[in-house]
């Protein structure tokens, strides 16, 4: 059979392919904890399900418009226009998650040879999508001793007349880490001054843990339309990673770029899956506040484990539900990078972690702690005993 060399040429996303792996062990028989993917454990809220179903008995089944029902495509303007957006439901579309929306924007902005600036750690999915579009992902790298955030200064140093565009992503996956305000706004003036399109993913910015506070890119987006994108959904903070929507901000042109793609591709987002993220955005209720509770417990009862970890540098982070610490210190010459370790930890302590080479940074392990604290804290806990206790490893 003869493949596309774009594909050929395509790496299997790192987090799928590690969750899909522990699937595979469980399924043989094995006893694995996955805190490989960043997906909450939780059910979906149930007046969520419920507009589902209600969706589904009123005969809400049909194709919608290609961008979304203009209900949701409504809902979600007003929602970013609560960070300060100003924006129309003709600024909004719908896809099938963020990362379609990425995927849509990627191919709709960049041009071949374009260069994207992202800093690393990065997503795993960013570079390939950049590269798939024809762009070159230039890896702005920033590392733990900066507390794995970058600079206008960073982002300037990798600048070429070819930079086209940026991603920050905050709180980010695969660290936690997350800007301030003040950091944003220094990092959108950057963009604003060098002509760099910035997107924005901001997909985890409802979970924040005090004291650090909400920041968003919304305000940059409402006084330079054109210089601005910001992608978020519905998955993390409502527990809804399957039910696939996402939406991105944007000046009306690339909006209308995107929705010819997705025309031309996927059409609408499922409409009983839109009528459900219309409940989610419009209905006010404490379940997502009681999600982010759980994560916030959750982080810090994992922070207090790896604490203990000798050699082991794990910043604190200040959202999202990952941790990504830097464990190079225990290397050694039978496991020379986080791939070995990982797959060492699986093999040996039954728990699947997703190696930071996947998001440029091999000195690192990605977890995910949106899992329950028993499971987590045990999982942990053979970590420690086969890293620490047990002679033979390595
Ligand atoms: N974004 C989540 C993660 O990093 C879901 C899997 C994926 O699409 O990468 O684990």
């Amino acid at each position: 059979m003869q493949l596309a060399h774009r594909v050929l040429q395509l790496k299997p996303s790192a987090t799928l392919a590690t969750a899909t792996l522990a699937q595979e062990l469980r399924a043989s028989g094995r006893e694995i904890i996955s805190l490989s993917v960043g997906e909450p454990d939780f059910d979906t809220p149930d007046y969520i399900s419920q507009a589902a179903i209600d969706a589904i008995n009123e005969g809400f089944t049909k194709y919608t418009a290609v961008p979304g029902i203009m209900e949701l495509r409504k809902a979600v303007s007003d929602y970013f226009n609560k960070s300060g957006a100003g924006s129309l439901p003709e600024h909004v579309i719908i896809s099938n998650g963020g990362k379609h929306c990425l995927y849509n924007l990627f191919q709709s902005a960049i041009n071949p040879g374009d260069e994207v600036l992202i800093p690393a750690p990065y997503w795993v999915s960013y570079p390939p999508m950049v590269e798939l579009a024809g762009g070159v992902a230039v890896i702005v790298p920033s590392g733990v001793k900066k507390h794995f955030k970058v600079t206008p200064a960073d982002l300037e140093r990798h600048r070429t007349p070819k930079t086209r565009m940026c991603i920050i992503n905050s709180p980010s996956n695969p660290t936690g880490a997350t800007y301030t305000q003040a950091e944003l706004d220094a990092l959108a003036q950057w963009a604003v001054d060098t002509r760099t399109f910035m997107v924005s993913d901001e997909i985890y910015e409802q979970l924040i843990y005090a004291p650090a506070e909400h920041a968003s890119i919304c305000p940059w987006w409402r006084k330079h339309p054109d210089n601005f994108a910001l992608i978020n959904g519905v998955a993390k903070s409502y527990a809804m990673t399957g039910w696939r929507v996402g939406y991105m901000l944007a000046q009306h042109e690339l909006i209308k770029a995107c929705n010819k793609l997705q025309g031309q591709s996927s059409s609408n987002v499922c409409s009983i899956a839109q009528k459900a993220a219309l409940a989610a955005l419009t209905i006010e209720t404490d379940s997502r506040e009681l999600m982010r509770q759980a994560f916030l417990r959750r982080r810090n009862l994992a922070m207090e484990i790896i604490n203990t970890w000798p050699g082991v540098t794990c910043p604190t982070p200040d959202g999202a539900f990952y941790l990504f610490p830097d464990m190079h210190e225990l290397y050694t010459s039978n496991m020379p990078d986080s791939m070995t370790m990982c797959k060492a930890l699986m093999d040996r302590a039954g728990v699947a972690m997703v190696p930071g080479e996947a998001f440029g940074d091999d000195n690192c392990l990605r977890l995910s702690y949106a899992t329950d604290d028993e499971t987590l804290a045990k999982a942990l806990d053979r970590v420690g005993q086969v890293l620490f206790k047990n002679k033979s490893f390595g």
